[in-house]
């Protein structure tokens, strides 16, 4: 299938074809088709691959076709690095592009707002931006964290879960955190959970959290 065959919405089409994106790769092939259908899925596949917009259409496709009246954070996706972290959103917000009002956040460990002299976080910052969000990108541990509010970001309206780079996830030590963040997601959110290797040390405890009769799919 080619990327309009898939039936997405017009607008994340056309954002698609602004990226330069003329066919799916064949892992985009494999999971895009699936996650539209509401399928969870675990996927091995390599950096390079396309296995970032896998996820991504999906996530916007979702949101794009869904009542845009939902207030709160509908989709996290959870990475191992702050690079990846960046590397994400922006193809996020590029696929969001001509949607209007979908909000992208990135969380890191820093706190990326500033503080004011009194040590209060400033109006408009990146607190209030991460609660306003519509997609959170974030490690497990920014996400979980006090620094983006009191008990963490609020996960209780999410609908889509991703765990990207799982395989970094846990050798990184964020194996609690990462849980800890599941564990605040609604039981029914579809979920995605995306590797280099599917043997890693942890990953069937982690497939178990997060996984409900998942596709697997390697590339
Ligand atoms: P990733 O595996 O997600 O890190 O993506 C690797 C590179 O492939 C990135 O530079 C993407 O912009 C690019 N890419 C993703 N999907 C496609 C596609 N369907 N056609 C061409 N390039 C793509």
């Amino acid at each position: 299938k080619t990327f309009t065959e898939m039936g997405l919405d017009p607008r994340l089409e056309r954002a698609i074809e602004k990226m330069d994106w003329l066919k799916p790769t064949p892992i985009q092939s494999a999971v895009i088709p699936a996650a539209l259908h509401g399928r969870d899925v675990l996927v091995s596949a390599p950096t390079g691959s396309g296995k970032t917009a896998a996820y991504a259409i999906p996530i916007v496709q979702h949101i794009c076709k869904s009542d845009s009246d939902v207030n709160g954070l509908r989709a996290v996706v959870l990475v191992p690095t702050r690079e990846l972290v960046h590397q994400v959103a922006s193809v996020l917000k590029g696929l969001c592009k001509y949607v209007d009002g979908i909000q992208v956040a990135a969380l890191t460990g820093s706190f990326t707002g500033g503080l004011e002299k009194n040590g209060r976080r400033k109006k408009g910052n990146g607190l209030t931006f991460g609660q306003a969000a519509d997609i959170v990108v974030g490690t497990p541990a920014a996400v979980i964290s006090g620094k983006n509010s009191q008990e963490g970001t609020n996960l209780s309206k999410v609908e889509f879960v991703v765990v990207d780079e799982a395989d970094l996830v846990l050798s990184y030590g964020y194996e609690n955190d990462a849980k800890t963040a599941l564990s605040r997601v609604p039981v029914s959110a579809q979920s995605m959970l995306l590797s280099a290797t599917l043997e890693a040390e942890g990953m069937d405890r982690f497939k178990k959290v997060i996984l409900r009769r998942p596709l697997i799919i390697k590339i």
